[in-house]
């Protein structure tokens, strides 16, 4: 008897679902692709069903979302020793998120194969889809040093080692035109446990610990989850740790969506309804300053969709874009997230 399928990933896209489906073969993983030629044929039609279908064994489905939900690294290693492939950025604001005309696609999905990541050869024109700056050539552009005066700019700090949230905070200091950088030496400092049972509790105590490794500056720190409303505002501050299965136990994003999709399974034609939230709180040498809570509305989908983002971003979908998070630009996700919008209340109180 054959192994069931199952399907692990949803793509709009057919070349996003190759690169997918590539990178999981190169890892041993048997994978194939189904409702392909209806996307190609009928590409309106193709949304109704869901887009492209990634699937593999079921027994291998736990070990394939692990590696598709992995982020593309900033740098990997190139061919010859010492020498860093650097992700390329937006010379003017230093997003990640831009990209190229006349990118060699053959060598891209070679590189896919080979190293789990598309590098990007041969460019000339670029694009930034954050600030919409249009460049030449791949003159190596310089995050550290964006084309934006720093004298203009208000300087914060982030305290906090999620690679997506500091992602997601310098696309909305970018966007508001705020010098937001992280911590300096951020995992030497000692961990702030969070153990308060409100996200304004958890975000204070990180926000007034961390403040005190840095005088003088404005530190902010968030916390924030899903509340999911079938599940009585689970996982909420526990968000995190939703798939550990002890004490201590730190599961990864891949764990915590898996364990998303069974729950609501449990609970054929519950509402899918959810809201993210997140409070952040601004503090110096100690002492608070203020929290500023943000909220953003969606819906939990069945499978994953998109590829950016982190957390559970490609199980939460917003109805009015017709978009799950992790397919937004970071320009888009500040617009509609409830970090962006936290954000935006620190900076208003912030700028008065
Ligand atoms: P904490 O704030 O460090 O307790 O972690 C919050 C957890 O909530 C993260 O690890 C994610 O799982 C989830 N989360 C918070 N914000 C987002 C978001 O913008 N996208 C996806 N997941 C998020």
């Amino acid at each position: 008897m054959s192994t069931p399928l199952v399907t692990v990933w949803r793509f709009r896209d057919v070349s996003e679902a190759l690169l997918a489906k590539g990178k999981l073969e190169a890892a041993g993983i048997e994978a194939s692709l189904a409702d392909e030629n209806l996307i190609r044929m009928y590409w309106l039609y193709s949304n109704a069903v869901g887009g492209v279908s990634l699937q593999v064994p079921q027994h291998r489905a736990a070990e394939a979302l692990e590696l598709l939900q992995q982020p593309i690294p900033e740098a990997i290693p190139s061919g010859s020793p010492g020498v860093n492939y650097m992700q390329p950025r937006c010379p003017k604001c230093g997003s990640l998120d831009v990209g190229s005309e006349g990118i060699n696609k053959f060598v891209s999905y070679g590189t896919w194969l080979a190293f789990g990541i598309p590098i990007r050869v041969s460019s000339n024109k670029w694009h930034c889809s954050a600030c919409g700056n249009e460049w030449e050539t791949m003159a190596e552009p310089d995050a550290n040093h964006p084309e934006v005066s720093a004298e203009t700019m208000t300087r914060i700090h982030v305290a906090t080692s999620n690679k997506g949230k500091l992602r997601d905070f310098s696309d909305a200091a970018r966007a508001l035109d705020v010098d937001a950088m992280p911590v300096p030496d951020f995992d030497k400092i000692p961990e702030v446990i969070e153990d308060g049972e409100t996200f304004e509790e958890n975000a204070r105590k990180k926000a007034e610990a961390y403040s005190q490794h840095l005088p003088n500056e404005i530190v902010i720190a968030d916390d924030s989850g899903l509340e999911v409303d079938a599940l009585n505002g689970a996982p909420g501050v526990l968000s995190a740790r939703f798939a550990a299965a002890r004490e201590g136990e730190k599961p990864s994003d891949s764990d915590n969506n898996y364990k998303l999709i069974q729950e609501l399974s449990l609970r054929p034609g519950c509402e899918r309804t959810a809201r993210f939230v997140c409070v952040i709180a601004a503090a110096r040498d100690g002492e608070l300053l203020g929290t500023f809570r943000g909220e953003a509305k969606g819906e939990i989908l069945q499978m994953p969709l998109g590829r950016r983002g982190f957390g559970y971003d490609p199980l939460f979908y917003v109805p009015a874009l017709n978009k799950t998070f992790a397919e937004m630009s970071g320009e888009e996700k500040t617009q509609h997230s409830h970090r962006g919008a936290a954000f935006k209340k620190f900076l208003d109180w912030l700028k008065g």
